[in-house]
């Protein structure tokens, strides 16, 4: 059987058909040129992490659980060095007792924030589960309910800062500012780490004492720096996203200036314990593993994205970024126009999970979101979004959010697999986009 036979024949057995086989190997034509540059961003970013590991004289002893309270945890110790060094920050809080990217924010928000001080966000409305997290939307245990309030500017109608609006909303009160990187669920771009910079040095020329926190959130090791390399006094992230390089089985990561870190550290186990208490359990050497392999996962991610973007893009669908445009995370939301279209995606994109591939997704009311959301992943680790995965508020224009892959092949097969469950649900498809 020739090459071609064989891969037909595989494809076959996936559900696909010849018209999208062709489709894709068109799309994935076009896009070698952005993912040798992914391919160049990731080296320099494996180098980094290598560099940091040896910095650190990370050593068999410190892939070793601990248990109890994990006083003199060398493991976990120098493993939240190793982030400081990546980050170059002063240090790190990396933690499997920080549940979910929402924890970890939740935590640095709360241990740097006292009652009177008020929340900022320059980029509009923070991402959907931080809404009770700040009380945005009434929530028992909100920050509000401590005496924490907030206020927002919003981007202008381009994508831009509105400097005017950001004036405007620093005020006394303003204690910390919080800048999301990505776009989350919102119908807007994802920051650059140069615009994460000017963001920072307009605020700290207004007011330099208020502190710059970072929602990082799917940016990591996208460019080869930091919103910490600009200027952020902390960056806060989930290790099942781009960081735990689809090996850490939970955790957060919070690294930036010392006396912030520890802040946070005070309210994630208890006034006067911070840092030392905290056993590692048995997470450690995925920890470290994990973000050993990040830059290269983070890429296979991001070339599936670049990927889904051609594809979609060249059929008529509107990609948000686009294939070509440059790009600071690993989202790609293709916007399906129909219920019926986002429920077909995530359909494919769940068959072609490892786990789980013969479950069918349906949309759900999910805690901390506004609308019921569709959601498909069938992950080694339970809701990493590294892994190949899709979701979608099922609202209009019926977005789907589309990230992860743990290599780029299979992140190209789920896409592939996507469109074909939307051609299945539409047979006339492609005569009525074409
Ligand atoms: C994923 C994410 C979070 C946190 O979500 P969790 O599901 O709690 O990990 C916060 N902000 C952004 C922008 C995100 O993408």
């Amino acid at each position: 059987m020739s090459f071609r036979e064989e891969l037909n024949r595989q494809y076959a057995a996936l559900g696909v058909s010849e018209q999208v086989i062709a489709l894709g190997e068109e799309a994935e034509r076009k896009c070698c040129g952005r993912f040798a540059d992914i391919d160049r961003i990731s080296d320099l970013n494996q180098m980094k992490v290598l560099q940091a590991f040896r910095e650190n004289r990370v050593s068999e002893a410190h892939l070793m659980p601990s248990t109890g309270y994990g006083y003199n945890d060398i493991g976990r110790d120098t493993l939240e060095q190793v982030y400081a060094s990546v980050f170059h920050t002063e240090d790190a809080l990396v933690r499997s007792q920080l549940v979910s990217g929402t924890h970890a924010l939740a935590i640095a928000l709360s241990g740097n924030l006292r009652p009177g001080d008020e929340i900022m966000s320059p980029v509009g409305k923070p991402y959907d589960t931080l809404d009770e997290v700040i009380g945005i939307r009434p929530a028992r245990g909100s920050l509000r309910e401590y005496g924490v309030t907030y206020r927002q500017a919003d981007l202008r109608e381009d994508g831009s800062f509105d400097f005017d609006a950001i004036r405007n909303a620093l005020t006394e009160k303003t204690r910390l500012v919080e800048i999301q990187r990505s776009k989350g669920y919102a119908a807007r771009r994802t920051l650059s780490v140069a615009e994460i910079g000017e963001l920072i040095s307009f605020i700290k020329s207004i007011r330099p004492d208020v502190i710059c926190m970072v929602d990082n959130c799917y940016g990591e090791f996208v460019e080869t720096s930091e919103p910490t390399d600009v200027g952020a006094d902390l960056c806060v992230g989930s290790l099942i996203k781009n960081p735990g390089g689809g090996l850490a089985p939970i955790g957060g990561y919070i690294a930036g200036k010392a006396e912030y870190v520890e802040n946070a550290a005070f309210r994630l186990t208890a006034p006067g314990l911070g840092k030392e208490l905290g056993a590692s359990l048995g997470a450690s050497r995925l920890l470290y593993q994990g973000l050993f392999l990040s830059p290269s996962v983070t890429a296979a991610a991001e070339k599936g994205a670049v990927f889904a973007a051609q594809l979609f893009g060249d059929l008529g669908f509107h990609v948000s970024p686009g294939p070509e445009e440059t790009r600071h995370d690993i989202i790609q939301a293709v916007d399906l126009k129909t219920p019926e279209f986002l429920k077909a995606f995530c359909c494919g994109i769940q068959s072609a999970a490892p786990v789980d591939s013969f479950v069918t997704p349906e949309p759900w009311d999910m805690p901390g979101y506004s609308d019921p959301v569709i959601m498909a992943a069938g992950a080694f680790v339970s809701g990493a979004s590294i892994e190949l995965s899709a979701d979608g508020p099922m609202r209009p224009p019926y977005t789907a959010f589309f990230q992860g892959g743990l290599t780029y092949a299979h992140a190209r097969t789920g896409i592939l697999m996507a469109l074909q469950k939307m051609v299945d649900a539409s047979p006339d498809l492609f005569s009525s986009l074409q």
